[in-house]
Order: structure tokens, then C-alpha cells, then sequence
């Protein structure tokens, strides 16, 4: 039967609507005032939401509430509570007052936190985000929260998103006052994440233990047929597939997450969701629950979803494209480029404001999306190179030059698509080309930040990205105040002149994969930041913390606690890889390839006894698998060493560099010989399914 989509749609969700059904309707306003101007929220009009809000939640069967929050492990957290309390004679009553909805007392002292808080001082606070819906989720409702310490440092990753998109606004109406807007009040950004995954077989998958403790495989031969048939992406989705992904709209609809676009990627098993936009903050939960839900749907289809940036070597990872732009709350996004962009100043400034803020921070765009998983995509041909650069497309940059040239810029003509088939309908093309290798992309009225890794929670880029430009309309509001009205297009111009002169070092239209871009990113001074210990060097430098102190991000010591928990995060990722890899050679390959030897070396014994042959063929092949013993038992006991070593670091920066450049070295050194060995083995003797039936069998 079919489902009432729109009826379905949000239905977990407390939400605008139900509020204004459920809520008296001063309370309603004074919550909407809330949520838009972002002003505290009085205790009665919390206590009248709670009431409402465990009522909608019991009728829909909830039995507990839970603060959400998004602690620095990447993940959320939640602990539950039930709604009973106590009554006379033994009985329960289903009871949420309002000092539960704005405050959660979760104990802090598990979660990391960068040296902010000793163990001891281990009160956390979570409190309550009204900006952000409540939903229900397996019974219980959930309230998403922010986290911090008794102190009021932010231990997650949701505050500073916050406090970003504060700046933000602040900064951008400031400039629209100034170019004669008086009626926006707000600006928010929004962002629409594309979410790409992996789907395979939730047995096989269990069956390796690199993707269980990992989340990917560490060894493995490439099958006969990867991805240069090109016949996935976008190709027809398979039943199982289909069905999955069936499971997974309607579920993410019901949670108010507007799911609106699937389809094959272009690795086997790959595929990807992209939602429609959203405020930021909303669009941050959203994604994290999506990821939780493709984990959850995919279970119950008998898979596993990979999130991980690089699960299988030799074939593309999994990335995440961050759409984003600013959009005023009269609703108009302030990146449309109009009719005629060379005209409208403000378009031009909050472009521009963009290119600077990119420009000028383009190592904490790289910082933001840093991780272990990353690297392995960044700088690797299929996603953008580790090098911040801007793509504009034709008409803007001839926009751009044409105001620095200052030529006149007549518009550029729309051009007719010929397919050269009459049946075929006439319409016009886009302006700008895709450019699909460059990190950061203008896309007709949004920026497409590239550069995500699958797994990461979209905040850290979203606030670095807020902030930078809040900074740069900060500059650009100092370098245009006091000019009377009836000069300003004409100072606006003269702005955007020596901004371009100055920021244009970080555009790049052309190639982001090759070599020529890689050296002259070089001679422009770019950074080519390449590793995340490399990159998070960068993250203390004193015009990064200038910034983020300037706006109220962070604090000094916010951001010392921030480098050294991902740091430390990087660190255990490959500790954990190392000591995976270990476990499998020794205890899984190595007895494997041994066995295979045995087999070979017995059947030469036999032949040899029996008949007196040379076995020519066979001792090539017991040769070459004794070799290959040989060379991978060595590398394994090189990588124990080394890991020891690793181990024993006190400085975080240290250990993180060398599992870097001595761990993950001594990694490959070993998966080089061991791959090239499992080309040999049979299937029936290797210890875990291989690449050919991870990729190929769903
Ligand atoms: P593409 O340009 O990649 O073909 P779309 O234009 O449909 O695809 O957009 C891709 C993503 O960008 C979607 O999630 C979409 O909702 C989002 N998006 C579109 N407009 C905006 C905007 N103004 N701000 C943020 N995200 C946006
Ligand atoms: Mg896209």
C-alpha cells in the first residue's frame, strides 16, 4: 500500500507545527522569538514546552527523554532517563519539568576534553538547543543539547557551530546596514550535505577484522574488475540496494530529514544521499543522524554501511560535499549572483567576503576536515587535492576581472544546448561548468566545500567557514564605514579591486589532480598541507587563534584543548590500525599463507617420492610464497617494534608524526607483500572474505 509520504513526513518530529497546536499560544511566541533571535528562554515558557513536549512524546509512545549531544569523539551521545516519577501508593506518574529540558547534568570526565578539566572536576552540562527540533527515536524523545564543562568551556562540537553562526549573522547584518538594507535582522548559513557510503554484506563483514575495528580493510588484493568499467555510478540500483535505501527515506523522513536525491557512486557498492539544505545547526544534526540511521536501516537488511573515507585501497573513498551559502531571514541567499552579478554590489561583497575568508584561512578549511581517514583521499586522485583553491566558472571570473581591469562587463551570453536531436527538448546551459577536481566550488548561488571526509560531522568545517567569514565582512565593514551612501557602489568597487588584486592566489579554474596545479600552487604560496599532523600544526598559529579568540569561537584554551584531542584522536586511529594489522598477519594471514606453503611443498614431497618428477612449477611457487612468508613476518616484526615505540611517546605532536611516517609506512611495506601473496592463495584456505566478494556480492 502506498504511504501518505506528506503525512509521514516529520512525524517523529516536534516541530513547528505541533508546537503551535500544543503550546498556548504566548508561550509558542515567546519559543519563536527564541529560536529566531536567539535569546535566553524564560523557566515558565520552559516548563509549559516540557509539559507539551512529553505529552506529544508519551502519546507517541515514548517512555524516556535524553539530551543529545556531540562530544568531541565525532559521535553523539545520549543517556536516557524515563519520564516516571513517584506518586502515593506505589504508582507512577509520566512527569518532565522544564529545569530537565534546559539543563542535563551528564558526568564529563569519559569524554575527551584536551586537558580542559582534570578527572575529578568531572561535571559536564548539556543544555538544551532550541534552535534544533526534538524527535522521537526508539522510544525515546530526543532533545538535542550543547555540552560543556562546569566552567563553561565547550567539550562539543555543537557550541562553537553555534557561536560561529552568531558571528556570522552579526557581522552580515552589520554589512547590509551598510549597503541600506534596514530590514534584515538575521542571517544564517545553510548547508546541504551530500553523504556518500558504502553498502556490503553484513556476514562478510563480520568476518574482517580490519573493518570491524577500523572500519577498513587494511589488507586485501584488488579484484579482477574494480571501478574502470565505470558502469556504477549512477547506475540501476539493485533490489537489495533499492530496498535499503526505500527503508532508509522513510525513516529519515519521519525524523524531519528531508532525504532527497540517491544514487550508485562511482566505486562498486558505493552510493550516496544528499538531503535538501537546511539551516546550518539543523543540518549538522541531521547529518549525524543520518549517518546513525544508515547503520541502523543497513542492519536490518543484513549489511554494513562504511562510512569510512577509505575502506578499500585501489578503488575510490567516500567523501562528503558541504553545500553552503548565507541566507538573510527575509530569505534571500545572499550568494545568488542575480542577472546581472557585476551589478549587484551585494552579491560582489559577500562573494568576495567568501574568496578573502578562504583565502586568508585556507589552513583551517584543510585543519577542519583533517583525519587519519582523510589522508588517504586528500592528495589521492579521486578527491580534491590536499590544496585549498576556489573554483568561480567562467562568468564570475570574467567578473572579477573585468572590475579589477577595470573594463566594462557587459553580460554573458545564455547559450542555447544542442543535442542535435529536434525531439529532444530546447533549454539553455548553465553558466559555469562542473569542476569536479576542485575543493571548493562556486555552484550558481552556494559554495561547495569538497573536502570532507564520509565520516566527519559537518560542524568543524561549518564553523571554521562561518567564522572566516564573519572576519572577512568585519575587514571589509571597516574598510567601507563612514562612506556616504551615494558613493558606496562605487567604494564597494574600489573594495573588491584590491581584494581581488590581493586574494586572487587562491582561485583556480583549471585542474586540481595534476602535477603543474601542484607546483604552481607552490609558487603562489599556497598551502600543501598533506598530512593531519601536518595540518594540525598549523591549527595554534597566532592569526588562527587571533580569529577564533576575536569572534568568541573559542578560547585560547579551547583551541589548545581542540589540537590536542585531535591530535590524540589521530594518534589512536593508527594505534589501533597497527595493532589490527599485527593481530591478522599473525594470528590470520600467516598461518594461512603457511598452510598454502605445506599444501605445495607436500605435493612436491609426493610427486617427487612417487614418480621422481622435477616439479619445476610447483618449486617456483613454494619459492615464492616462502618468500613472501619471510618478507611479511619480517615487516611485522619491524611494525611491533615500531608501534612499541610509538607507544612510549610523551608528546603527542611526536607520536603523531611518526605513526605518519613510520607506522603507516611500515603498513604498506607489509599489505604490498601480503596482497601480492593472497593473488596466490585460495579462497578456501584465505582467513576472511575477500576483495571480490566485499565489493561484488550485494
Ligand atoms: P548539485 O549542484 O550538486 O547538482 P543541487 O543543486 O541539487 O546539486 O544541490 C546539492 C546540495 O546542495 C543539496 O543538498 C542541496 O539542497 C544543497 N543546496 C542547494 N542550495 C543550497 C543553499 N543555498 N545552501 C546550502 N545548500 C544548498
Ligand atoms: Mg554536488
Amino acid at each position: 500500500m502506498a504511504k501518505n509520504i506528506p503525512e509521514l513526513y516529520g512525524s517523529l518530529v516536534f516541530n513547528d507545527k505541533v508546537m503551535r497546536d500544543k503550546l498556548p499560544k504566548d508561550i509558542y511566541k515567546a519559543l519563536r522569538k527564541t529560536i529566531e533571535n536567539e535569546t535566553h528562554l524564560e523557566l515558565d515558557v520552559a516548563n509549559s514546552v516540557a509539559v507539551a513536549m512529553k505529552e506529544w512524546a508519551v502519546e507517541h509512545g515514548a517512555t524516556h527523554f535524553t539530551h543529545w549531544f556531540q562530544p568531541m569523539t565525532g559521535f553523539t551521545a545520549e543517556k536516557h532517563d524515563s519520564f516516571i516519577s513517584p506518586v502515593d501508593n506505589g504508582q507512577v506518574i509520566m512527569d518532565f519539568s522544564g529545569k530537565e529540558l534546559v539543563k542535563g547534568e551528564p558526568d564529563a570526565s569519559s569524554f575527551p576534553s584536551g586537558g580542559l578539566r582534570a578527572t575529578f572536576e568531572a561535571r559536564g552540562y548539556t543544555a538544551w538547543d532550541p534552535t534544533s527540533p526534538a524527535f522521537i527515536k526508539d522510544g525515546t524523545l530526543y532533545i538535542p543539547t550543547a555540552f560543556c564543562s562546569y566552567t563553561g568551556e565547550a567539550l562539543d562540537k555543537k557550541t562553537p557551530l553555534l557561536r560561529s553562526m552568531e558571528a556570522l549573522s552579526r557581522e552580515a547584518v552589520k554589512m547590509l546596514r551598510l549597503l541600506g538594507n534596514t530590514e534584515v535582522t538575521g542571517v544564517s548559513t545553510t548547508v546541504g550535505p551530500e553523504q556518500e557510503y558504502f553498502l556490503i554484506d553484513k556476514e562478510l563483514y563480520q568476518k574482517r577484522k580490519d573493518l570491524v575495528f577500523t572500519g577498513r580493510t587494511l589488507l586485501g588484493a584488488m579484484p579482477p574488475k574494480g571501478q574502470e568499467m565505470e558502469d556504477h555510478y549512477f547506475g540501476a540500483l539493485k533490489p537489495r540496494v533499492s530496498a535499503y535505501m526505500h527503508d532508509l527515506d522513510e525513516e529519515l523522513w519521519k525524523l524531519g530529514i528531508p532525504a532527497k536525491t540517491k544514487h550508485n557512486e562511482v566505486a562498486p557498492s558505493q552510493h550516496e544521499l544528499a538531503p535538501i539544505f537546511d539551516t546550518t545547526n539543523v543540518a549538522v544534526d541531521h547529518n549525524q543522524l543520518t549517518m546513525e540511521m544508515m547503520k541502523k536501516v543497513a542492519d536490518r537488511h543484513g549489511l554494513a554501511c562504511l562510512l569510512h573515507e577509505k575502506p578499500f585501497d585501489g578503488i575510490n573513498g567516500s567523501g562528503k560535499h558541504n553545500n553552503w551559502s548565507m541566507s538573510t531571514n527575509t530569505g534571500v541567499n545572499l550568494l545568488d549572483p542575480g542577472k546581472t552579478p557585476a551589478e549587484n554590489i551585494q552579491f560582489l561583497i559577500f562573494l568576495m567576503a567568501v574568496i578573502k575568508a578562504v583565502d586568508d584561512y585556507a589552513d583551517l578549511m584543510r585543519i577542519s576536515v583533517a583525519s587519519a581517514g582523510n589522508d588517504h583521499r586528500l592528495g589521492a586522485n579521486e578527491a580534491p587535492p590536499a590544496i585549498v583553491s576556489i573554483f568561480l566558472g567562467d562568468e564570475l571570473t570574467a567578473v572579477l576581472d573585468s572590475i579589477e581591469n577595470g573594463t566594462f562587463f557587459g553580460k554573458m551570453q545564455k547559450v542555447q544546448m544542442e543535442t542535435g536531436a529536434t525531439v529532444l527538448p530546447h533549454f539553455f546551459k548553465d553558466n559555469t561548468d562542473r569542476n569536479r577536481t576542485s575543493p571548493f566550488a562556486f555552484t550558481g548561488n552556494k559554495f561547495e566545500f569538497r573536502m570532507l571526509g564520509s565520516s566527519v560531522s559537518v560542524a568543524g568545517p561549518n564553523t571554521v567557514l562561518n567564522t572566516a567569514v564573519a572576519e572577512a565582512l568585519s575587514q571589509f565593514y571597516d574598510e567601507l564605514k563612514g562612506t556616504p551612501a551615494d558613493q558606496m557602489e562605487d567604494a564597494v568597487h574600489a573594495l573588491v579591486k584590491r581584494a581581488i588584486i590581493k586574494h586572487k592566489k587562491v582561485i583556480f579554474n583549471g585542474n586540481g589532480y595534476t602535477d603543474e596545479w601542484v607546483a604552481e600552487a607552490e609558487r603562489r604560496g599556497l598551502y600543501n598541507l598533506k598530512s593531519t599532523p601536518e595540518a594540525l600544526a598549523h591549527f595554534t598559529d597566532e592569526k588562527n587563534i587571533a580569529l577564533f579568540t576575536r569572534h568568541k569561537i573559542f578560547t585560547e584554551g579551547e583551541i589548545f584543548s581542540r589540537y590536542e584531542i585531535l591530535l590524540e584522536n589521530y594518534v589512536k586511529t593508527l594505534h589501533i590500525e597497527a595493532r589490527t594489522m599485527q593481530d591478522m598477519i599473525r594470528r590470520d594471514f600467516l598461518p594461512a599463507l603457511m598452510k598454502y606453503t605445506d599444501q605445495v611443498s607436500g605435493s612436491i614431497s609426493a610427486k617427487k617420492a612417487a614418480a621422481g618428477l622435477p616439479c619445476t612449477a610447483e618449486t617456483k611457487l613454494l619459492q615464492k610464497l616462502a618468500g613472501c612468508y619471510e618478507s611479511i613476518y619480517d615487516g611485522e616484526e619491524k611494525l611491533e617494534a615500531d608501534t612499541k615505540k610509538a607507544e612510549g611517546m610523551e608528546d603527542t605532536m611526536e607520536a603523531a608524526s611518526f605513526y605518519h611516517e613510520v607506522i603507516l609506512a611500515d603498513m604498506a611495506a607489509i599489505r604490498g607483500v601480503a596482497d601480492a601473496a593472497e593473488e596466490y592463495i585460495p579462497d578456501e584456505l584465505l582467513p576472511y572474505p575477500n576483495y571480490e566478494k566485499l565489493l561484488f556480492s550485494v
